[in-house]
């Protein structure tokens, strides 16, 4: 690699608060036996099968919290509604720590299959079942396998949810049509592509060795810190709560904070630090190509 006033880096694409030079959200989708349920619910029979999505919300989570908790780092946790009735004291653990609950579904079903009442009516269902439980209403969306319809943003806004993390449109948030406020992830920044294996049904691939992936994600983080991005992560603890990849979070999180200039951020505070500061974004013209600046961090 050239050195820094060699290297091509662009002026940041946000500015973040406090001089930071990127935001980072750490997310983990509790997809818990949903996984298996919004497939087929005949597979509820299938008891190993069954295990291994249990394995999340019992094994997982707790050790994911643990390390949360070393490091004293914030997340938010995207959960079907059907798995917070199902393992309540999971949900409350997570929220007495400050951690962010925010909408995944009720049973993680695909929002393309539905038509809009429908949605609406599993979006207020897990609505109220959150706030029943935490005490408050859920102000983040993340749509089950990412996506979402046409109408989505405009029934969330509805609702009075302040942003959507679904779409993959850019590398920082952006705003939708009505206002609402998207962070934006990317396939590559999941577990589930890395790491998901079952033999029956058929999922995901050869699970991959952890350094490897360590490497995939470094990358891209490094790059977008040196870009100004959002570096938003997405975690399954039913795979990344494993030990092998408990360590290999434990090792990007402290590399990540060595590095120094993350601003590490729960989805709300992201969303309305985009909704109070629209100027901090900055958008790519292809007019007006940026010049190089240096870093200086
Ligand atoms: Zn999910």
């Amino acid at each position: 690699m050239k050195s820094n006033e060699q290297r091509y880096l662009p002026a940041p694409r946000f500015v973040w608060p406090d001089g930071n030079r990127c935001a980072a959200m750490l997310c983990f989708d509790v997809d818990g036996e949903t996984t298996v349920l919004s497939e087929d619910k005949a597979l509820a029979k299938r008891r190993t099968l069954m295990s291994q999505c249990e394995y999340g919300p019992r094994i997982g989570v707790p050790r994911l919290l643990g390390l949360l908790a070393h490091l004293e780092l914030p997340a938010t946790f995207f959960i079907p509604a059907y798995i917070v009735e199902k393992h309540p004291r999971m949900v409350e653990a997570i929220a007495q720590v400050g951690h962010e609950i925010g909408l995944h579904g009720y049973l993680h079903e695909k929002l393309a299959y539905l038509d809009e009442a429908q949605e609406e009516v599993i979006l207020l269902k897990s609505i109220q079942i959150l706030e029943d439980l935490t005490g408050s209403r859920p102000v983040g969306f993340r749509a089950p396998w990412f996506e979402i319809n046409p109408w989505t943003p405009e029934l969330l806004q509805r609702h009075g949810v302040a942003y959507c993390a679904s779409e993959m449109g850019d590398d920082v948030p952006y705003f939708h049509e009505n206002g609402l406020v998207e962070i934006p992830g990317q396939w590559m920044l999941e577990d589930w592509e890395q790491f998901a294996f079952n033999a029956d049904p058929a999922w995901g691939f050869v699970p991959e060795n952890c350094a490897k992936v360590y490497d995939l994600w470094w990358r891209e983080f490094e790059a977008m810190h040196d870009f100004g991005c959002c570096f938003v992560l997405t975690l399954h603890p039913w795979l990344s709560g494993r030990p092998s990849r408990v360590r290999l979070l434990e090792q990007l999180l402290n590399d990540m904070r060595e590095k120094g200039g993350v601003w590490f951020a729960r989805g709300r505070e992201l969303a309305d630090y985009v909704r109070q500061h629209p100027e901090s974004r900055r958008d790519l013209a292809l007019d007006a190509p940026q010049p190089s600046t240096l870093l200086n961090v």
